[in-house]
């Protein structure tokens, strides 16, 4: 038997609300949820304020059915977890003893004196269950408020990620059921993430498997996550749903879950014997780089040349026409244009390729409508899948 969760994340903490922290807690917490086959259907950020975060928790517990919070659980009066999720629960705060000796033992472990603000942390609402915290001072605790679960949990990443990964984690799949959860991204390239979420809407609608994009500039990936019985069953009905996907992305999906742009051009260029010259502008390296780091032995040469203020397909091409290498290699020109050589402009950018050698001879251009400061991973990914698709021409 495996049922299906919803969860939400309260991230507690006026310096996150303020934006003097980033929450990276909650993409955590977020992303192991994910992989458990958790939904999270919202994340909501609120100060060190006790009447705010009660309100956020009975909302919360009002439409899902695990709540967990980060923060709040510290020693000093800003932190308030505890007194919002007593109240939120009705229960008063009650003092545990096994909570006290686990302070106490931590502080004589590190020879330091305990105040009472240590004190402080060994209450927790009354029917509360504690979580041994084996890697700091603030203690967590799971509560039940309705039909929903109420995990607290220390804001401080490292205690966050080890409380996660051996007590709540643990217990989530105790209680999701024996399920296997299977995971497969497909990396796709040269397909806005718009035009991927066009061909495969209906996919998304799924419920199991289910698929979710993920787009970073010039590169799409598509989330396959299947929940069954077994792991052959969970495989088997990703593979089905990947089929799919390749079919519709034909000629876009370079690889999947570790496979990285870098390797799939190697395997092309081995498969053709010729190595490959990098010369680049806006990139600044990070194309040959991307190559230097799977396969140096395939980089005949590389150059960084200075950004212009346009550049147009023909001036990649003879810039590759001029480089005359005395191997046999393919040669891959990417200019980008910054108009007026000012990095702010929001006016249009361009990149230029050209990609010369045997058997192919190829220039182009492609403007680029999007924020300016994705226009340099736009041009290195792009560049790179402009130059696997075309190794990958006959
Ligand atoms: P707290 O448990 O609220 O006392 O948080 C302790 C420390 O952990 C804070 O000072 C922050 O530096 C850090 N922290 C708290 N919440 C988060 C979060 N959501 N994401 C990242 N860091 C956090
Ligand atoms: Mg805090």
């Amino acid at each position: 038997m495996h049922r299906r969760l919803s969860a939400e994340i309260i991230a507690s903490g006026t310096e996150l609300l303020l934006g003097d922290t980033i929450d990276t807690n909650s993409a955590y917490i977020a992303q192991q949820l994910r992989d458990l086959g958790v939904d999270v259907y919202f994340h909501t950020t609120v100060g060190d304020n006790a009447r705010r975060l009660r309100s956020a928790i009975e909302i919360a517990a009002g439409r899902a059915d695990l709540v967990i919070i980060t923060g709040g659980l510290g020693p000093t009066v800003d932190d308030v977890t505890w007194e919002a999720v007593a109240a939120a629960v009705g229960r008063p705060l009650a003092f545990s003893e096994e909570l006290l000796e686990q302070i106490a033992a931590r502080f004589a472990r590190f020879g330091r004196p305990m105040t009472d603000n240590n004190r402080r942390q060994a209450y927790i609402p009354e029917g509360a269950t504690p979580i041994t915290n084996p890697v700091g001072t603030a203690p967590a605790f799971r509560a039940e408020l309705n039909r929903s679960t109420i995990i607290a949990l220390p804001g401080v990443p490292r205690e966050m990620h080890y409380l996660m990964e051996h007590e709540v984690i643990p217990y989530l799949r105790s209680h999701i059921g024996d399920a296997i959860i299977r995971v497969r991204v497909l990396h796709t390239a040269g397909l806005g993430e718009s035009h991927v979420d066009s061909l495969l809407g209906d996919l998304e609608e799924g419920s199991n498997p289910t698929v979710g994009l993920s787009a970073q500039p010039g590169r799409t990936d598509v989330r396959i996550t299947a929940r069954a019985d077994t792991a052959e069953e969970a495989d088997q009905m990703i593979e089905s749903v990947a089929r799919i996907v390749e079919e519709r992305l034909s000629g876009h999906v370079y690889g999947r879950d570790h496979d990285r742009l870098g390797a799939a051009i190697a395997e092309r260029l081995r498969r053709r014997g010729v190595r490959l010259a990098v010369v680049e502008s806006v990139s600044a390296g990070l194309i040959a780089q991307e190559l230097l780091e799977v396969a140096a032995e395939l980089v005949a040469a590389h150059e960084v040349v200075p950004w212009t203020g346009d550049a147009e397909a023909d001036d990649a091409h003879s810039l590759a026409g001029d480089i005359a290498l005395a191997e046999d290699a393919y040669v891959l020109v990417s200019l980008g244009a910054e108009p007026d050589g000012d990095v702010q402009s929001t006016k249009g950018r361009r990149a230029a390729l050209a990609v010369v050698g045997p058997g192919i001879d190829i220039a182009t251009h492609f403007d680029f409508g999007s924020h300016p400061g994705l226009f340099q991973p736009w041009v290195v990914n792009h560049s790179l899948f402009c130059l696997w698709e075309a190794l990958g021409t006959q």
